[in-house]
């Protein structure tokens, strides 16, 4: 029998593809249970983790939307739960009032300081898998990923290390990084955050 590479090529593609679906039901049930210990739900959780991390000009509604590739309006929804509840505050952007910013309050940032565990339950179901297999998985998960991302199915959220608009080290003591993006100069610790906008260079 003869093979046609190219038939081979989507066959594998089409597997992947089923593989990565029945991951992503597993995925959801192990962080549902993980989410229940808290009294959270997985996207609440995924909003509190995007307060904490995002760096604070770019933690907006919207980009959490795209985070977790959901609407505005339920992103909205989302926010407005955790708003009653105390975890979040939202404030409208000086430089543009029709965006609004989201931050913890210290009793959000309590919660976030408790999700340490959260998600360990996946990262145990996988230790038992050999070490050479998880180094070939991790790289093709990155290529995935990546191609899920050029096709505009995924916001991955980045430090500025290895973006092309960063310009390391062109500022001052206080703001000594450069961001071509936005034209505007960081602090250190701005740049360690991750920003949606993170465009990965060829090398990284
Ligand atoms: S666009 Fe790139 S350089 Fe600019 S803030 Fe975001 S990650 Fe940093």
């Amino acid at each position: 029998m003869v093979f046609d590479p190219q038939q081979r090529k989507e066959n594998r593609s089409a597997r992947i593809s089923v593989a990565l679906f029945r991951m992503s039901q597993a995925i959801k049930k192990v962080t549902q249970a993980d989410s229940d210990a808290i009294g959270l739900s997985p996207v609440q959780i995924q909003a509190l983790l995007f307060c904490s991390h995002t760096r604070c000009d770019v933690a907006t509604v919207g980009n959490f939307a795209q985070t977790i590739g959901t609407t505005h309006v339920t992103a909205v929804k989302i926010v407005n739960g955790l708003v009653r509840k105390g975890l979040i505050v939202k404030r409208q952007k000086s430089e543009d009032r029709r965006v609004t910013l989201l931050d913890l309050t210290s009793e959000g940032r309590q919660q976030v300081s408790k999700l340490d565990d959260w998600g360990n339950s996946l990262e145990e179901a996988l230790h038992s898998i050999p070490e050479e297999i998880m180094v070939d998985f991790e790289q093709g998960l990155g290529s995935i990923i990546s191609a899920l991302q050029k096709q505009g199915h995924l916001v991955v959220a980045e430090p500025c290390l290895g973006c092309i608009h960063f310009r390391p080290n062109t500022g001052d003591a206080d703001t000594p990084h450069y961001c071509a993006l936005m034209k505007k100069y960081l602090a250190h610790e701005a740049s360690l955050k991750e920003c949606p906008e993170h465009t990965p260079s060829a090398e990284a």
